[in-house]
């Protein structure tokens, strides 16, 4: 995949702040510090496109990414920070489920995981609800880097069991340090962006 340009379009709390047009859009969810900035910037060959994390309290925004001006990365806030109030929680799900049921723009969403780790209890929400609005339900399986290539499928199937996926094909090992993977997940995602 050719990327000729990236920019942050638009960070967005609610519906009415969410682009106008019609481009399709692939969003991504995941745990915070799970890799998921990482996973965005190398995709696109950027270094600090999105925002790397570490830090609690990061601005709960959905963030949208243009790219060649033809499509969009929509990068969801992450969850599971321990220390935040129930009622930041809250807030965090109703502006992700608002997303996910109202944006006609959006193709597909993707799960990311870290592969080191079996999925927790949110994970396992998230899932089930991507899968509940008919999405396909991709796992990006990221930070493969971390462990010798003799355990990804080892650890492949945790994911799997865990998550109840039926389709081993669906979790995708990938790393943004070493980029791997990057031109097969590419593959996928222009057949379902239709570019
Ligand atoms: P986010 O909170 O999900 O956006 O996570 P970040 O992208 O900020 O990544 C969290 C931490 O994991 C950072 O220190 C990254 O450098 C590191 N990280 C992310 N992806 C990878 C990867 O593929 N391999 C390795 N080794 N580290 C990664």
């Amino acid at each position: 995949m050719k990327i000729i340009k990236s920019d942050l379009q638009a960070m967005a709390v609610s519906p009415k702040q969410y682009p106008y047009d019609e481009l399709p859009e692939i969003a991504f969810a995941g745990r915070s510090n799970v890799g998921k900035s990482s996973f965005i910037n190398s995709m696109l060959n950027r270094n600090n496109l999105a925002r790397t994390s570490g830090k609690p309290g990061k601005t709960r925004t959905i963030n949208f990414y243009i790219i060649n001006d033809e499509f969009r990365f929509v990068d969801l806030p992450g969850y599971g920070y321990a220390q935040v109030s129930k009622a930041e929680k809250d807030k965090w799900g109703k502006i992700i489920e608002e997303y996910l049921i109202t944006r006609k723009n959006l193709k597909e969403i993707v799960l990311i995981v870290d592969i080191r780790h079996e999925p927790t209890s949110q994970d396992l929400i998230m899932y089930q609800w991507i899968r509940s609005y008919g999405f396909t339900g991709y796992v990006i399986a990221t930070k493969v880097d971390k462990i010798s290539k003799a355990n990804w499928q080892k650890n492949i199937k945790i994911i799997r069991n865990k998550l109840d996926i039926k389709d081993t094909n669906l979790i995708i090992p990938y790393s943004a340090s070493k980029k791997i993977n990057v031109e097969y997940v590419w593959d996928g995602f222009t057949s379902i962006l239709g570019i």
